[in-house]
């Protein structure tokens, strides 16, 4: 075949990507019960809305934005994050006038060109959670709680959770020159590329994860040090909440975050297996991102989770992990002989209108083919038609792990199933 995906593309195919699908319906069925609703936002934005919100200084607006201009002559970029979409979203919907927070979540694609790796994709896929309107440092916990029961519901353990506090415009600047003067006396001797991030994006330098950088911010300031007494007693209440809430966090003082709209809290999943890419979601308070995208003074929160990366994880945890019970195939049609597909096709489209996951043997295989293609299904049961049922009006069920056959009359077939196998939603 002449083509194939762009480099760096994530994509799933089955049956792995019955494990994609558990770990998004597992952080949507978490976000729906603390009531977050559901939105779909647009995957590409006027690439100035990720400049001023992302911001100019951060590596996914220097070298990782898929810009271009469009026919119209816009320019426009593919999504690198969700956050500054989905306020840009909110607020040009006015949801923000309603009932606040605004508590919302979507999920889907976005793109960074970074250098693919395990791990790290060019297209990759979040599951996005924002709570906009409240300083509420109760709705801090309850967005870190939906991400960890989220995880824990799929299964996870080897999970982690950190949190800091990156101050707010009032302590964060003193906290900034703090660090920029340590930096600046300590790190003469160090490539360009890091003399320049720490004159522009200070913070960031305390993310460098080379070994001689590590050894050299030992001393570093540290933003805890800084807090203002506001910031301070939000960061007590958001510690105090978690601990009430029995979710196991560890202080990390140096954790900041590639995107430089975050204040205040601060957190990251990091999962124990994953290697160099172990960071499986994250995210924090942003209060000034709405006024830097031209909004009202609108404070928010919310976090992302790498929908990849806990596929790796899941699978890292239960090697040879597939998805729960609940997505496969529950009857397998086998038409015996050549004219009772009709008959097999009416069944199985009344079994599914019943509730059944149901399938059949499509083509002209033999029974014995039709017959590997049920095992092959996982079904819990082939449903069999041939000349004599049809006469009958029944359907020959086997039992296809212990091979117990059942001749069920065909008005009863879907009630008899559903008594052995239940019903799906
Ligand atoms: P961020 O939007 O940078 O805060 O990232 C949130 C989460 O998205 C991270 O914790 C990762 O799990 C995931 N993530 C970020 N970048 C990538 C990437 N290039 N490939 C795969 N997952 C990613």
């Amino acid at each position: 075949m002449a083509f194939q995906a762009p480099k760096g593309v994530s994509e799933y195919v089955p049956p792995r990507s019955a494990l994609f699908e558990q770990a998004r319906d597992a952080f949507a069925t978490s976000a729906r019960r603390a009531c977050y609703a559901y939105m779909e936002t647009a995957v590409f934005e006027e690439t100035a809305l990720f400049v001023r919100g992302v911001g100019e200084s951060s590596d996914v607006v220097t070298r990782e934005m898929y810009s271009f201009q469009d026919r119209g002559g816009r320019e426009i970029t593919l999504r690198p994050e969700f956050t500054a979409g989905v306020l840009r979203c909110v607020l040009e919907h006015n949801l923000h006038k309603g009932a606040l927070p605004v508590k919302v979540w979507t999920t889907g694609a976005a793109f960074r060109y970074e250098r693919p790796q395990a791990g790290r994709y060019r297209q990759f896929y979040q599951f996005d959670l924002e709570a906009i309107g409240t300083e509420d440092p109760a709705v801090d916990a309850e967005t870190i709680a939906v991400g960890w029961d989220a995880y824990a519901s799929l299964g996870l353990r080897q999970y982690t959770l950190l949190v800091n506090s990156l101050g707010d415009k009032n302590c964060r600047p003193v906290y900034r020159e703090a660090l920029q003067k340590f930096l600046r006396g300590h790190f003469q001797d160090l490539d360009e590329e890091t003399r320049r991030r720490i004159e522009l994006n200070p913070l960031r330098v305390l993310d460098d994860k080379r070994p001689a950088v590590r050894d050299q911010l030992a001393n570093a300031p540290v933003m805890a040090d800084y807090l203002c007494a506001d910031c301070k007693a939000h960061h007590d209440a958001v510690r105090d909440l978690l601990h009430a809430l029995e979710i196991p966090f560890t202080d990390a003082p140096r954790l900041v975050r590639g995107l430089d709209y975050y204040t205040r809290t601060t957190f990251e999943f990091d999962h124990a297996l994953l290697g160099a890419q172990s960071g499986i979601g994250g995210g924090g308070r942003y209060d000034g991102l709405s006024e830097d995208i031209g909004g009202p003074p609108l404070p928010g929160i919310g976090f992302a989770v790498g929908l990849d990366r806990i596929v790796l994880a899941i699978e890292s945890e239960r090697p040879g992990a597939s998805a729960q019970p609940g997505t496969g195939c529950q009857v397998f049609g086998v038409p015996l002989g050549e004219d009772t597909h009709a008959d097999v096709l009416t069944l199985i489209t009344a079994l599914r209108r019943a509730g059944v996951r149901a399938d059949m043997s499509f083509g002209t295989r033999g029974l014995k083919g039709a017959m590997k293609a049920a095992d092959r299904s996982g079904a819990t049961f082939a449903a069999l038609i041939g000349d004599q049922e049809r006469s009958h009006d029944t359907v020959r069920m086997r039992d296809l792990v212990d091979g117990e056959q059942y001749d069920v009359p065909a008005t009863d077939a879907a009630a008899w199933l559903i008594e052995r196998l239940g019903t799906n939603p």
